[in-house]
């Protein structure tokens, strides 16, 4: 676990509220929601979420690639940065792209 705002590692558990699992980061002292214990509900279902992005990585590794791209309809802040520390971190290229941009270049195209 990370910390949400930081994305530092040097994050405690600070006990539960509302059955979610709450986190400290003795970094930036703030407090934050496991996003792992948040309700995908909470989630529109077309926005790729950071789920998203690490089941992702996960299938990149597995299948050994080091650069994919990830196509969807809109992307979370977080989606986004678990691809900036996949990047840093795992040394993995992930290109999100927005369904509407394909289309829009598509279009743009034929315009042509
Ligand atoms: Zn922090």
């Amino acid at each position: 676990m990370n910390c949400k705002y930081c994305q530092s590692e040097n994050v405690i558990k600070y006990g539960k509220y509302k059955g979610v699992q709450r986190y400290f980061c003795k970094d930036c002292k703030r407090k934050f929601a496991g996003i792992d214990t948040i309700p995908k509900m909470q989630y529109p279902t077309d926005q790729v979420g950071r789920p998203d992005i690490e089941n992702f990585e996960v299938a990149m590794k597995r299948d050994g690639r080091n650069k994919g791209i990830f196509v969807g309809f809109s992307f979370s802040g977080e989606a986004e940065k678990e691809v900036r520390r996949i990047e840093r971190e795992e040394g993995l290229e992930i290109d999100l792209v927005l369904v509407s941009d394909i289309v829009e270049k598509q279009l743009n195209g034929r315009m042509k």
